[in-house]
């Protein structure tokens, strides 16, 4: 079985950089999870423990029933792919594909015919059976990439690791690639541990989604829980574009409703969570509101029932043809951005009033780690998204 255990796992390097700090993270047999989170936030090194490429400062890793701490990465039982693909030149796509199963030829009990079998299976499924014959610089990025993918398939491990293996690519075959992971993993049934920098990949391709920062797991839950719950503002802010908007108030309780008051405005906040709310009254807090809960008329709102209404100036319009994007600021020099339809009015330079759906709004605690307290409220809002 393919369960992966991480047990208070952290890594000091040499120089006392403190790269993982006491991570706990259980992955299921046949699960796919998305280690996210900023350049140097850790992601790297946390595979690389878990292959055994990098040696832990402390904790336990183990894969199967087996602690694997002081086990060599090839007796692992995993497979890794690389975003620089690893390819060896001088070898066709054949024998890259096959090199590994022939070295441990006896230990695995594979005949020739046996290799040569998984070789041609992985390739039909990867669409590279013609390329066979290539070596890697004749072929493009992606089909490098397929040919890395292959090598992994091939070993038939417990696990799969991916280290950013989408990032060499140009955008429109990074989404291509990104299906036919998704599709190999699940047909594959093989558990699956995927590092990347970008939280659309992280979204699009996770049963579960591990944010990090700073070597520590700020959140840990499916996608659409993560989006719609981040657990504090830099999640909020990471996952999700354009970023979640964030405008500094704090919060006001009168006669059973709670408002969120800000410079020069005040915005309603839902009734159901007024009571909740109450514990937090006129303290400083930070709203967080996505762009596209943001509307340039009423009606595009749709049917939530709180909306909040602020008077702003538009800076920016920037088109992406069904939508744009519009930049704006508040008379107390808030910025905001919306995502609204690109037939909605709005010019640059123009005041104009923006409305919020605030059955979407968040709420958290100041600073950059500031905690959503908003996120364990039961309400309506994000979760209908
Ligand atoms: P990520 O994959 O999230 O970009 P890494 O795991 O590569 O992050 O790095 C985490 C932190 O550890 C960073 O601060 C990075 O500079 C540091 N680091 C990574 N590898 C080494 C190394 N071999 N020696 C010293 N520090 C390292």
């Amino acid at each position: 079985m393919g369960r992966v255990n991480l047990k208070d796992v952290s890594k000091v390097y040499p120089g006392g950089v403190r790269a993982v700090d006491r991570v706990g993270l259980e992955i299921a047999d046949k699960e796919f999870v998305v280690l996210v989170g900023p350049s140097g936030c850790g992601k790297s090194t946390t595979l690389r423990m878990v292959a055994g490429l990098e040696e832990i400062s402390s904790g336990t890793i183990s894969i199967g029933q087996r602690v694997v701490n002081d086990v060599a990465p090839k007796d692992r039982d995993i497979a890794m792919v690389f975003q620089n693909y690893a390819l060896y030149p001088h070898m066709s796509v054949y024998k890259n594909m096959a090199f590994g199963l022939q070295l441990r030829r006896r230990d695995l009990g594979l005949s020739k015919p046996d290799i040569d079998k998984k070789v041609r299976e992985a390739a039909a499924l990867l669409g590279i059976t013609d390329l066979l014959d290539r070596k890697p610089r004749a072929l493009s990025g992606g089909q490098r990439q397929r040919v890395a993918v292959g090598r992994a398939i091939v070993r038939s491990p417990q696990v799969f690791l991916f280290d950013e293996p989408l990032s060499n690519l140009d955008a429109k075959l990074r989404v291509e690639m990104r299906s036919e992971i998704k599709r190999l993993q699940k047909r594959l049934a093989t558990t699956t541990i995927y590092v990347t920098h970008d939280q659309e990949e992280a979204m699009t391709l996770g049963d579960r989604v591990v944010v990090m920062r700073n070597g520590v797991i700020h959140q840990d839950a499916p996608p659409l829980e993560i989006y719609r719950r981040p657990a504090n503002r830099f999640v909020a802010g990471f996952i999700g574009m354009p970023p979640m908007n964030f405008v500094d108030g704090r919060i006001v309780c009168r006669d059973g409703i709670a408002i969120f008051e800000m410079a020069g405005s005040a915005l309603p906040l839902p009734k159901s969570l007024a009571k909740s709310l109450s514990v937090h009254a006129n303290r400083e807090m930070t709203l967080g509101i996505r762009p596209d809960a943001i509307a340039v008329s009423a009606e595009s709102l749709g049917v939530s029932g709180t909306t909040g209404r602020l008077g702003v100036r538009v800076t920016l319009v920037e088109p992406l043809g069904d939508r744009k994007d519009v930049y704006m600021t508040t008379p107390a020099r808030q910025q905001l951005v919306a995502r609204v339809d690109s037939r909605a009015a709005a010019v640059e330079g123009k005041e104009i009033d923006v409305f919020l759906d605030m059955g979407r709004a968040h709420v958290f605690e100041r600073g950059e780690l500031g905690a959503n307290v908003t996120a364990t409220m039961s309400k309506t809002g994000e979760a209908g998204e």
